[in-house]
This record gives structure tokens, C-alpha cells and sequence, in this order.
């Protein structure tokens, strides 16, 4: 058996994070077993569908690195991969259920579907459709139909009986039939229900194992009844936990960026942000938090879901992408930087980043690589690199670096400024030894020297140390910094 897995979204706006994650999951699954992923797009409820959205979702696949093997744009021999491409495939089942007696034709309108549903609300009762057609015969039904009355189709749901269910992350699931009306598979529009096109789709397309969020459980019963009713076997299922908020709810924008591109557009990489996403509802046997796509395809297997919702953690996606950063030689790091630039922050890519000698972003990038997160930080980070530093003889004075007046810093300054005026700027090293040298023939301590280099440096509270800025920035810079800083204290 080849292992088929399906990814089917919506096209209705933003590839959301747990998409994403069934997306990957789904890749991984394949993946491991050698099979194939397919992208189908569900747009039957042609009322949520928002325009430019199955060019997103592939885009954001593609920039992902979990690319379909079958899809919109790659025709495995399963297609069309788009619903609304396929109405004549569900027209010629769903009638054939009609004509086999498993569903029948509803010529209910909506103005009595509505006072049904206001009536069962003002009893306290479930809404659910009352089964008025059921019963009209075929005959007659076919002849108001060649009378162009509208039609619905409906699955005849039997009234108690008992289904049985196997997930694989949740075992067996029982529901009992009269949890679930006689649900339409075909709108009057000809346009099939998710729950008409899903149960065939998922058949012709072969898919043995279908991933989705656990919201989607309360389908199993139509789907499982309609499947009876085609006569086909169901995937297998794993209903995956959801992904929760620091409030324990499903994340959602008051607690977090759901937006799997918003994620892209802050600089995460696509490989640390995709390590992530596994983790969240799965790990391996091992305790290892960072692996590459290579070892989540070997590790990853679907029964070992968990069950339990799990928490997206900011604070944990930022320190696996600064680990992702930190490996990244300075090459690939100034590539991957580079193409960040370029698509989010154009007008400092064009004017700032692209002009700097390859020299002075080496070095920064050099200097960088341990700290930086996201590359959405990048331009703050760098802002007295690439452009003059502030003047702030406020930050001078610091108790805790045994720098108690403005007289003290000045003659710091100068001690700085003299061994930097002779020392060769062509390493750290050569930087650093001159200084920590003359630092103890004065008999001061490191700090009380660094502290106020560092401030003339980068007119910040925080920032690179005092001989890191200096390499940085190279000799004449430095002093004129220096300098600048010393002029206002005079
Ligand atoms: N089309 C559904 C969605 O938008 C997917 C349901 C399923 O995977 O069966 O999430």
C-alpha cells in the first residue's frame, strides 16, 4: 500500500499555524513511508472563499520547504485537486445514493428550514432538519424536480444506531446515529456540502491517512455514514490536538499571531519555524528539541500524536530560531538575510545593507550570529553600525561599574582613546590586548574602561562590548565616536 496523505484546506485568507502543522505532518507522514502528499483545496462553501488564497497557501507550502507531491499544480493521475473542478464526480455519486435509496431529495425552502430552526430554539431542542422529505417517494420526487423545483440532497441517517470509530491518536470513539440529522451532501446549487465531497474525494484520491484538527471529530458520524452508504472504506484518521495560547484556549489573535506567514514576515526561518510546528502535538522518543527535516521524516509517526493540546511558546520559537542562526555559516547567513531584506525591509536592504562593504557586514554578521532571534531585529540591532550612534554622556556614570562622576568617565575616555589611537584594528585580539594592557599598568579595572567605550561607541544602554564595537566600526570611526562624546564633556 502506497501511504497517501492529504492536506485540504479552505481557501478563505491566511494559512494558519495548525494548518501548517497538518500540512507538515502530513508531508512527514508520506515522507517516511515513501508515499505521496497531496494538496486538494475545498471550496464548496463558495461563500468564505477570498480571492488570491489557493496562490497563498502554495507559496507559503513552497517557502516552507513541504512542497505537494500532487496537486492544483502537479497532476498526479488523481485530479482535479481543486472541489469546485470536480462537481460532475459528486453530481453522478450522490444521485446514484438517491436512486440506491441511502439519500433522497429535500425540496424543503429555506423559509421553512428557518421556522423549523426558530421553533426548535424557542423548545430548547438541538437544531436539526426533521426529516420531511424522507419519505416523499422517488417517482415524485423526480417529477417535481423535471418541474425545475429546487432540490437538496439529504443522507438518510439511521435513526439509533450505534457507530463505531477508530482514531489514531484517540482509540475508539462511539457515537450513537441520532446525534446527527439527515445532513445535506449536495447544496441546491449542484455544489456538494464538505461532508458530500470529503467521504469521495479522500476515496478517488486514494488517501490512506487523513491528519485534521480535533474540531473536525463531530464529523466522523456523516462521514462514516455517507462512506457506508458509497460503499467505500474510510483513511485511516488521527484527529490532532489544537494548538493552544498562553490562556490555555485555542491559540487565536488575542493571544498570538495565528498567521503562518506573519511568522515568515517577523524572520523566522522556514526550517526552525517548521521544527517547531512538529513539536507542538508530537515529539520524538528522544528528548532532542532541534531536528532537521531529514530526522523528523525517520522519526515522525502518526500514532505517536498526542492527545493533549499544546501550548505555542513565543519564547521557545525565538531561542530554536536564534539555534537555527547561530550554525549558519556567515555565507548562508547573509544569503537568507539578504532575500529577508529584500522582500520585507526593501528601502534598508536597497540603500543600507547592500551598500556596506561586505567587510562590515561580515563582521556584524560575525558579531550577530549568537544573539539574533529573528531578522525582523536585524535593523535595530545594527542602527549605530550603519548610521552615526547617539551622544549620551547620561550613561557614563555607573556605580555598579565603579564609575561614580563624569570626571571618572572623561579619564577613562582618554586612556581608551590614546591606546586606540596607536593600536593596529586588524583583529580583536589586536584590539583587545593594548588596552586590557594599559587598563592594568593605570590600575583600574576592565570595566571602568569598557563601560564608557562602549557608551561612546554605541550611544546605547545595550549593546555589542566595547571591543566588538570597536573592530566593528574600525579605527577612524571609533575615535571620532569617542571623541563626539568627549567634546560635550568638556
Ligand atoms: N477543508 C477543511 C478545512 O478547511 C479540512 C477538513 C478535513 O481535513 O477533512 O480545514
Amino acid at each position: 500500500m502506497t501511504v497517501r496523505t492529504r492536506f485540504a484546506p479552505s481557501p478563505t485568507g491566511d494559512v494558519h499555524i495548525w494548518s501548517l502543522r497538518t500540512a507538515l505532518y502530513c508531508y512527514l507522514w508520506s515522507h517516511h513511508n515513501n508515499g505521496k502528499f497531496i494538496l486538494r483545496i475545498e471550496d464548496t462553501d463558495q461563500t468564505r472563499l477570498v480571492e488570491g488564497s489557493i496562490e497563498r497557501i502554495i507559496e507559503v507550502l513552497t517557502r516552507m520547504g513541504v512542497s505537494p507531491d500532487e496537486g492544483p499544480q502537479h497532476d498526479g493521475g488523481y485530479g482535479p485537486y481543486i472541489q469546485s473542478h470536480r462537481l460532475p464526480i459528486y453530481a453522478e455519486r450522490l444521485h446514484k445514493l438517491v436512486e440506491e435509496g441511502s439519500a433522497y431529495y429535500c425540496f424543503c425552502t429555506s423559509e421553512r428550514l428557518d421556522a423549523l430552526r426558530t421553533e426548535q430554539e424557542e423548545l430548547k431542542l438541538p437544531p436539526r432538519y426533521d426529516g420531511h422529505c424522507r419519505h416523499v417517494p422517488l417517482e415524485e420526487a423526480c417529477e417535481r424536480i423535471a418541474k425545475w423545483e429546487k432540490y437538496t440532497i439529504r443522507l438518510k441517517v439511521p435513526k439509533w444506531e450505534k457507530i463505531l470509530f477508530n482514531d489514531a491518536i484517540r482509540g475508539r470513539i462511539e457515537f450513537n446515529s441520532s446525534e446527527t440529522d439527515d445532513c445535506v451532501l449536495m447544496k441546491s446549487d449542484g455544489i456538494p456540502t464538505y461532508h458530500g465531497a470529503v467521504v469521495i474525494d479522500d476515496h478517488l484520491m486514494e488517501i490512506t491517512h487523513v491528519m485534521r484538527g480535533e474540531e473536525w471529530i463531530s464529523s466522523i458520524p456523516k462521514q462514516v455514514l455517507t462512506a457506508r452508504a458509497l460503499g467505500i472504506t474510510l483513511p485511516e484518521y488521527a484527529h490532532m490536538p489544537n494548538i493552544l495560547g498562553a490562556d490555555g484556549k485555542k491559540l487565536s489573535k488575542r493571544t498570538g499571531d495565528t498567521s503562518a506567514e506573519i511568522y515568515l514576515e517577523k524572520g523566522y526561518l522556514p526550517d526552525a519555524l517548521l521544527n517547531f510546528i512538529a513539536l507542538l502535538g508530537w515529539h520524538p522518543k528522544s528528548d532532542q528539541e532541534i531536528l532537521t527535516m531529514e530526522e523528523l521524516i525517520e522519526k515522525f509517526d502518526i500514532h505517536d500524536i498526542h492527545k493533549a493540546g499544546a501550548v505555542f511558546d513565543p519564547i521557545k520559537l525565538d531561542w530554536m530560531n536564534g539555534e537555527y542562526i547561530k550554525v549558519l555559516s556567515t555565507e548562508e547567513l547573509h544569503t537568507k538575510l539578504s532575500i529577508y531584506l529584500h522582500k520585507y525591509e526593501n528601502e534598508f536592504f536597497t540603500t543600507v545593507y547592500s551598500k556596506a562593504e561586505w567587510s562590515t557586514n561580515e563582521k556584524i554578521l560575525n558579531e550577530l550570529k549568537g544573539r539574533m532571534k529573528r531578522f525582523n531585529e536585524y535593523r535595530e540591532l545594527t542602527k549605530f553600525f550603519y548610521g552615526a550612534a547617539q551622544i549620551r554622556p547620561d550613561l557614563l556614570v555607573n556605580p555598579k561599574m565603579k564609575i561614580e562622576t563624569l570626571e571618572d568617565a572623561r579619564a577613562s575616555l582618554e586612556l581608551g582613546r590614546t591606546v586606540l589611537a596607536r593600536t593596529d584594528f586588524s583583529s580583536l585580539d589586536t584590539i583587545k590586548e593594548p588596552i586590557i594592557a594599559a587598563i592594568s599598568e593605570a590600575g583600574k579595572k576592565n570595566w571602568q574602561v569598557l563601560w564608557p567605550i562602549r557608551v561612546a561607541l554605541s550611544g546605547e544602554e545595550f549593546s555589542p562590548g566595547a571591543f566588538e564595537l570597536a573592530y566593528i566600526l574600525g579605527k577612524e570611526k571609533s575615535i571620532e565616536r569617542i571623541d563626539r562624546i568627549l567634546a560635550k564633556l568638556s
